[in-house]
């Protein structure tokens, strides 16, 4: 479902968030909101961050005016959509006394209808993997399959990104129910991907115009064979080195859209009468995190940081059939020390025999 593209200005991109918001779903976009450009609900295009842009850079996120006035001008939001999809905290389930023991609530019923706008290539990615580690969770289901995707490719890549390395982007090639590749002058055209996204569009009544795609030069290379073999690393001194540097914050494993990790928690009431168990995301950076039968396996920062990489690069592959890194870029803007994945990755390559 590739053919019938359609042109659409800014009014008709207003259209199109009205059409969705009619049918029931709640559209989250981006928003500018404390100098950064966040995913939260939205009401129309007025919502949208006209006109910023951002510079990216190792331990570095500012917004910058553009001077095109371009909606889509930014390259990521802050956070992806894993916070809506595999929220912070999420409620398993709650028990209340009754007079003859506990009655049992379930987890949330079905979630809302949403429509997502404004998903990068890298982001599709980010989302199919997530599905394929929460294949077994009903939650995490229900909340991908009430969600519209509205892509939105990238005009410009920021200097963090590395999707193409990734194979995952900067071209929105599937996985979505509407493309949309923002022109000059806040103009659209917008291509279907789902039958749910041509019966939107033909709603709109839109002209016809001829599908076009954008290919923004990468900011970042991942040595993708070293990657990929990083398993076969483990004593390499440069986990020494990064250990160093790495405060072991967890800030990339909270930003990265495919992490995730989490531990569950047992709260009651001070009485007794109510109790929740409830799931929060963690991070392998925290010596808790691999703490086993009497102590924790990962005591020292450069057994983390390997845990992380390693994980993300290497063992994802045996894991799921996949690398776990989509190439956004987000680790390496917000780690407060600027550590970067590719460089990391760079400094083990450089160091493999033959190279
Ligand atoms: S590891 Fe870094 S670059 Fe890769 S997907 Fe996660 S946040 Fe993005
Ligand atoms: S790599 Fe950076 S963001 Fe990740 S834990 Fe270390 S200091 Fe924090």
């Amino acid at each position: 479902m590739t053919e019938g593209a359609v042109q659409l200005d800014e009014a008709g991109l207003d259209g199109l968030i009205q059409a969705l918001r009619r049918k029931g779903r709640r559209v989250i976009g981006p928003k500018w909101a404390d100098d950064a450009i966040v995913n939260d609900e939205i009401s129309g295009v007025a919502d949208l961050p006209a006109g910023w842009g951002d510079e990216l850079e190792g331990g570095r996120y500012r917004l910058v005016r553009r001077d095109d006035g371009a909606l889509f001008g930014y390259t990521l939001t802050a956070q992806g959509w894993k916070r809506v999809l595999h929220p912070p905290a999420v409620t398993l389930f709650s028990a209340a006394k009754t007079a003859d023991g506990y009655a049992l609530t379930p987890a949330a019923a079905e979630p809302a209808p949403m429509a997502f706008l404004g998903v990068r290539a890298c982001e599709i990615a980010a989302i199919a993997a997530q599905v394929q580690v929460f294949e077994t969770d009903p939650g995490h289901q229900a909340r991908r399959n009430a969600a519209l995707i509205i892509a939105v490719e990238c005009g410009r890549a920021g200097a963090t990104c590395f999707c193409a390395s990734m194979g995952t982007g900067p071209a929105v090639t599937g996985g979505y129910d509407i493309k949309l590749v923002e022109l000059e002058g806040r103009r659209f055209i917008a291509q279907a991907g789902s039958a749910a996204g041509a019966e939107i569009l033909a709603e709109l009544n839109a002209p016809a115009a001829a599908a076009v795609s954008q290919n923004p030069a990468m900011g970042r290379l991942m040595a993708a064979e070293t990657a990929r073999s990083l398993s076969e690393f483990a004593e390499h001194p440069r986990w020494d080195e990064v250990a160093k540097r790495c405060l072991a914050c967890g800030n990339c494993t909270m930003v990265c859209p495919t992490c995730f990790c989490t531990t569950v928690e047992d709260q009651t009431s001070l009485t007794g009468d109510t109790a929740s168990r409830v799931r929060r995301w963690d991070s392998c950076f925290s010596v808790e995190f691999s703490y086993i039968h009497g102590g924790a396996v990962r005591t020292q920062g450069r057994s983390r940081y390997r845990q992380w990489i390693t994980h993300k690069l290497s063992s994802w592959h045996t894991q799921f059939g996949r690398s776990g890194c989509t190439g956004c870029g987000r680790c390496i803007v917000w780690c407060p020390v600027g550590i970067d994945i590719t460089e990391e990755v760079r400094a083990i390559d450089a160091t493999r025999e033959g190279r």
